[in-house]
């Protein structure tokens, strides 16, 4: 007698995915309740509520994204062709900081779901903040999510603090733990911008909900050489060092990792997210992942975030897969296209550590399958002489718009090519929007030197008055001389090389910006120190009192990252270099404190010696003062204050 089942697909060439790569020329597939309940030469032992006729087109598991960040897709094509530090800490941080919402969140996760849908994609791995409204967003349109909350040590768009941010995680893992479609988990973004107790908290908090664990482990050479010169070893090491391994972990990136690091990852049952076109567009390198199969670590592909690819197309990226491990190795048997396949599906599934759940077309998994039209002119003509051949025209020539149905758990979410849980009209408009204001915010931002330095956390010290002078003296020792004069008093000294880069705007109201690097040295000469400042210096002075001027404007904060990331993310319209010698002290005089400063100019290359008096000041009438203190003084120092330059030696 037949059994009855909800949904009966016939007249399929089923590729199961499954460890033998089980394939039906002509097969079918029973779906109950959402779930598989055979896959084969089955159609007359069942008798269906609903009988599809696939008229003999490709039925197979829906692809796996083992990484992403969902709601980036309304960052797509906001920013590229940068360097990773520029890109991130320059666009994509503070556009995030200033727009990222549970609205925000919501919408891109529905405009990433009908992208997924319509390329085939029924499950992906995800990682970002307000992970509740990407959770809700795709279970609302009705895909599988293993869906991590991020855990970051610095404050991010959903969370003041770290504990803030674990908290968050917890109770997000609490709402959404044993829902059908979402998986949740704990994320530490990564090792070096979480600490070491960031990393146990999110493991054990793994372990005890007994859910995986999201993050991303040796993206960079950068990362991998900075693990080593702080913690005397690599990445993976590191981690599992301080017990990350206690959970079940899935890793993105992997790109710069040795035998020795895969074997640990296939012993602590790691999985991998392997994203070939992110690691190529920002020039991390390409993961060693056809040696990390051959290890037996679980490898899936993803396309990470729509920012750093630019779409989640997995029919692109797992043929990127294939290509490139054999392009790298100079062997073209390197991930064959059904292994490729089996990553984007089965193994992707496994990396997840939701095999069970999906993957592969097989009774008792969930019924997540799509639908592929094959006989489109570039995916033509069929050969049947090698059963393996259908797979090298999936991954070869098919494009995600040859796939024509997708249903999840069981649930169409699209037929035919038309969307059934999204409207794609209107997020489109939305996400229009959105892109509007973004706009909106950078033009802006754009515009002024001033708001760029604030969007990196730049300028920490306010606008401050200055009175100041710099004069040519015929030798130091007249300078040296007036110091040891009574009436001048030496309160402090310090002698140091001075490396100065100045950036130009065409645009001189923006004023210019400094990028000064200081080398303390000792009485040897020898540097025992050294410290880098950013300042931005205002368009022009204040006011002449004679030759002393008075400046105003300087926006001062520590530079913590290179020239060459400045440079970049500036992008001045022209730049000149200082460098000196320079003697500084803070002497009283006359009531007042000073700065002396005797220069040697390096670069450019002058003779002689220069001399700089300069004070803080609060008032116009404080200004006028000092400024007549300082004419003195310079003449004590025995420069000509009808000789004096420019400020910063710039036009010399
Ligand atoms: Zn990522």
């Amino acid at each position: 007698m037949a059994t009855t089942c909800d949904l009966l697909l016939t007249n399929a060439h089923i590729l199961t995915l499954d460890e033998s790569f089980t394939s039906f020329a002509s097969g079918a597939v029973a779906v109950e309740n959402g779930r598989i309940l055979e896959v084969g030469n089955i159609a007359g032992t069942y008798t269906a509520r609903e009988t599809i006729d696939c008229g003999g087109r490709v039925v197979m598991p829906g692809l796996v994204n083992a990484h992403t960040h969902a709601p980036m897709t309304l960052l797509r094509g906001l920013a590229d062709d940068l360097r990773l530090d520029v890109w991130l800490l320059g666009y994509m941080m503070p556009v995030e900081r200033e727009f990222v919402r549970p609205e925000f969140v919501a919408l891109g996760t529905k405009l990433a779901c009908a992208e997924m849908i319509r390329s085939g994609t029924t499950c992906f791995a995800d990682m970002y903040y307000f992970e509740d409204a990407v959770a809700q967003a795709a279970a609302d349109a009705g895909v599988r999510a293993l869906c991590g909350q991020t855990v970051l040590k610095f404050p991010s768009p959903d969370a003041a603090s770290y504990d803030d941010s674990l908290a968050l995680a917890r109770r997000f893992i609490e709402k959404w733990k044993g829902h059908p479609l979402i998986v949740p988990a704990p994320a530490p973004h990564a090792p070096y911008t979480c600490t070491v107790e960031i990393l146990r908290a999110c493991a054990e908090m793994a372990a005890e909900f007994d859910v995986p664990l999201h993050t991303h482990l040796a993206e960079t050479t950068f990362e991998v050489d900075q693990s080593r010169q702080e913690h005397g070893m690599p990445v993976i090491p590191w981690v599992k060092k301080h017990r990350l391994f206690d959970a079940r972990v899935l890793a993105a990136h992997c790109v710069h990792v040795d035998d020795g690091e895969m074997r640990a990852l296939e012993a602590a049952g790691a999985g991998v997210a392997h994203n070939p076109t992110s690691n190529l567009k920002l020039g991390s390198g390409i993961a060693p992942a056809a040696r990390m199969l051959e290890l037996g670590v679980a490898v899936g592909i993803g396309t990470d975030g729509c920012a750093s690819n630019n779409d989640l197309d997995m029919f692109e990226e797992m043929r990127l897969a294939a290509l490139l491990a054999k392009g790298v190795s100079g062997n073209p048997t390197a991930i064959p296209a059904k292994q490729a396949l089996a990553m984007s599906t089965r193994i992707g599934a496994r990396a997840l550590h939701i095999g069970a759940l999906t993957g592969s077309l097989e009774a008792g998994k969930r019924a997540d399958l799509i639908v592929l039209q094959l006989d489109q002119a570039h995916s033509w003509p069929p050969f049947e002489r090698d059963p393996d051949a259908v797979y090298s025209r999936i991954v070869y020539s098919a494009k995600a718009g040859d796939v024509v149905d997708v249903m999840c758990d069981g649930r169409w979410l699209m037929r035919d090519r038309q969307l059934l849980t999204l409207d794609e009209g209107e997020l489109q408009r939305a996400a229009a929007d959105v892109a509007r204001r973004i706009d909106r915010f950078l033009i802006q931002r754009e515009q002024s030197v001033l708001q760029k330095l604030i969007a990196i956390g730049g300028a920490t010290e306010q606008e401050s008055f200055e009175v100041q002078v710099k004069a040519r003296v015929a030798s130091a020792d007249t300078v040296h001389g007036a110091l040891t004069s009574d009436d001048i008093t030496v309160i402090r000294g310090v002698h140091y090389h001075q490396y100065d880069t100045y950036f130009f705007f065409d645009d001189p109201e923006q004023g210019r910006l400094r990028y000064r690097e200081d080398e303390f040295l000792d009485d040897g000469e020898k540097v025992v120190n050294a410290r880098a400042r950013l300042t931005l210096t205002g368009p022009s002075r204040e006011a002449a009192f004679g030759s002393v001027l008075l400046f105003r404007s300087r926006f001062l904060a520590p530079a913590s990252h290179t020239p060459r990331f400045y440079r970049e993310y500036f992008r001045p319209a022209r730049e000149r270099e200082v460098e000196k010698d320079r003697r500084r002290w803070l002497v009283a005089y006359r009531g007042a404190q000073f700065y002396v400063h005797l220069d040697r100019l390096i670069n450019p290359a002058v003779d002689g010696y220069f001399v700089e008096v300069k004070s803080r000041t609060w008032s116009r009438r404080d200004a006028r003062d000092k400024a007549a203190i300082i004419a003195d003084l310079l003449q004590r120092l025995g420069a000509n204050p009808n000789e004096t330059v420019e400020a910063d030696y710039v036009d010399l």
